[in-house]
C-alpha cells in the first residue's frame, strides 16, 4: 500500500500544501493498480493531478462534508464529465465513479454548484453513505467507517490492503478524518501499521474546546492506546508553530512519529 500526500494543510488551504487529500495505491498481484482518494479539500484537485490521472480513480471517500475535506469534489466532477477529448472518446463507458461519504454527500455537491441537480450527477458519481460496521471492499483493499467525533457526522476509516513487502502480508492503513478523542477512533486504529491522523490543536491554546480536533498529544495518546506502529500526523493549520504536534505526541508516544507535507509518498 503506497499513500501520496496530495494536501495535507489543516482547515484551509496553505502556502505550502492543499487541503486534506490523501492517494492511497495498492498493486492486487495481477498486474493492476488499484487508486483510490481519501478526501478532496480545497485546492487538492490540483496536486492530484500530479499524482494520478484522474480517469484512473476507483472510488472517492469521504471523511465528512467540511470544505476542507470536499470542496474539490467540484473540479473532479467537471473534468471527468466535460474533458473535451475523453468524456466523449474512450471514457463514454466507463462506471460512474463511486464516492462514498456521510448521509447528503450527493446534496452538498449538488449545493457547491458541482452541477444543477442529483440527477445530471448521477451520470459522472455513484454517491453511496457510510454504514458503521459494513465494510467497502475495492480492489485489494477493505475500507472499514467508524463514527468519530466531530460536529457534523464524520468518519475514521480502517484500510486493509496488500503490503509493499508482497502481496500475501496484509497492512493497516488508518485515517483519522477530522475528531476529538472517541471510541470510534481508538477501534479504527487498533494495531494499524500506520495511524494517519489529524494535529489541529495545540496544547494550552484550544483546550476549551471539544468534539472538534485533536492536539499532537491527544494523537499520541491515541497511537499509544490502540498500539499503532507508526504515526503520521496531519491536518495542521499553517497558523501553528512547526513541529509542536510533533513534540507533543513524542511526550506520550514511543514509536516513530513524524508530520506529513504535500507531495509525500508512504509505502508500507
Ligand atoms: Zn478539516
Ligand atoms: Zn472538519
Amino acid at each position: 500500500m503506497r499513500v501520496t500526500v496530495v494536501g495535507c494543510s489543516g482547515s484551509f488551504a496553505g502556502p505550502r500544501s492543499a487541503a486534506s487529500c490523501y492517494l492511497v495505491q495498492a498493486d492486487d498481484g495481477e498486474g493492476r493498480t488499484w487508486n483510490v482518494v481519501l478526501d478532496l479539500g480545497s485546492g487538492a484537485f490540483g496536486p492530484l493531478q500530479a499524482v494520478v490521472d484522474p480517469f484512473d480513480l476507483d472510488a472517492v471517500l469521504l471523511s465528512h462534508l467540511h470544505p476542507d475535506h470536499v470542496a474539490d469534489i467540484t473540479g473532479l466532477y467537471v473534468y471527468r464529465r466535460y474533458h473535451p477529448s475523453r468524456s466523449g472518446g474512450v471514457h463514454t463507458t466507463q462506471a460512474p465513479l463511486a464516492v462514498w461519504g456521510p448521509a447528503g454527500t450527493c446534496d452538498r455537491t449538488v449545493a457547491m454548484g458541482a452541477s444543477d441537480s442529483a440527477r445530471e450527477l448521477s451520470g459522472t458519481f455513484a454517491f453511496a453513505t457510510w454504514s458503521p460496521g459494513t465494510p467497502v471492499v475495492i480492489g485489494p483493499l477493505r475500507i472499514e467507517p467508524f463514527q468519530v467525533n466531530h460536529p457534523v457526522p464524520a468518519y475514521a476509516m480502517r484500510i486493509s490492503g496488500p503490503s509493499e513487502a508482497g502481496p500475501t502480508r496484509a497492512v493497516v492503513l488508518t485515517y483519522s478524518g477530522d475528531t476529538d478523542l472517541c471510541a470510534g477512533l481508538r477501534q479504527a486504529a487498533a494495531d494499524a501499521d500506520v495511524l494517519l491522523c489529524e494535529a489541529a490543536f495545540v496544547e494550552g491554546r484550544d483546550d476549551g474546546i471539544e468534539g472538534l480536533h485533536l492536539t499532537g498529544m491527544r494523537a499520541g495518546t491515541v497511537a499509544r492506546d490502540a498500539g499503532v506502529a507508526r504515526l503520521l500526523l496531519t491536518h495542521i493549520p499553517p497558523w501553528n508553530d512547526r513541529g509542536i504536534a510533533v513534540r507533543e505526541a513524542r511526550a506520550v508516544f514511543g514509536g516513530p512519529v513524524a508530520e506529513v507535507e504535500a507531495g509525500q509518498v508512504v509505502a508500507f
